[in-house]
């Protein structure tokens, strides 16, 4: 017995020695792979598209980008304010930023129209209220709807706190100039609202309201890129976004 309790400490003590001896290794290999992490956190493993806009490139009066929208995704012009729908619209800065108005808010953004549209923020609460699982947020940052399983309850309206989505009260058919036969028409009872081009990134094309600004007023692109245009824009410009306080990390970014 006292052979076995000898040659069972003294193996015992080989054991802790070598793990000791052996830790630094282990160390080593533990650095290589945390540095490993930070390099590929570095690169674009994947994308989060956002776009940021210019808000003073935006011309008085300029509907290039709203038309361009409005044609390509077949959104009606209904007359009825109480049933309009829209996709990208503007609003005077002060309406759009209630937050920022102050005393003497700067004379060149005083009645500015500001481009809005759905921000599809990175946390956003329309989603999470759906019960249908009719809008939901994709891996590349695109808060999606499908008309077709859309039963028109407006929970995602009501948890939208931009007022970003747009229902059709009415039939929305007979109010397309021309229907663009690419793109779906939705029909009454459902709920609709800015896709990010979604159809269009499918084939490698920009947004169709960023390819249509000849102002250059809004830039699109992998937030998650840091030698994306849209990244090296905001690195290098002061910018916000609507309602930030609120958490729902829009994507949508104002150049002022
Ligand atoms: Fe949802 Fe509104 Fe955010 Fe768009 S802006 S993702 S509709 S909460």
């Amino acid at each position: 017995m006292d052979v076995d309790r000898r040659g069972f400490i003294k193996i015992a003590g080989i054991a802790i020695v070598g793990l000791l001896a052996a830790k630094p290794i282990f160390d080593i290999f533990s650095r290589t792979e945390a540095q490993k992490n930070v390099v590929e956190a570095e690169a674009p493993t994947q994308t989060k598209w956002g776009m940021a806009i210019k808000i003073e490139n935006c011309k008085d009066g300029c509907t290039e980008c709203i038309d361009a929208c409005n044609t390509i995704h077949n959104v009606p012009n209904i007359p009825d304010p109480k049933h309009e729908i829209k996709w990208i619209w503007d609003k005077p800065y002060e309406d759009v930023f209630p937050e920022q108005n102050g005393q003497f808010i700067a004379d060149k953004l005083k009645g500015l129209p500001v481009l809005i549209l759905c921000n599809h923020c990175d946390k956003p609460p329309c989603t999470k209220v759906c019960p249908t699982g009719a809008t939901w947020k994709r891996e590349d940052g695109i808060v999606m709807m499908d008309y077709h399983r859309c039963i028109g309850c407006r929970y995602c309206m009501a948890g939208c706190p931009f007022g970003a989505r747009s229902f059709n009260w009415v039939d929305p058919r007979p109010y397309i100039k021309e229907i663009n036969p690419d793109f779906p028409t939705r029909t009454k009872g459902v709920v609709e609202k800015c896709n990010f081009c979604e159809e269009r990134l499918a084939k490698g094309l920009i947004p169709a309201c960023v390819e249509a600004c000849t102002e250059k007023a809004l830039v699109f692109g992998n937030l998650d890129d840091p030698n994306s245009d849209i990244r090296k824009l905001l690195a290098t410009n002061y910018s916000i976004r609507r309602k930030s306080e609120l958490g729902t990390e829009p994507k949508v970014y104002y150049v002022v």
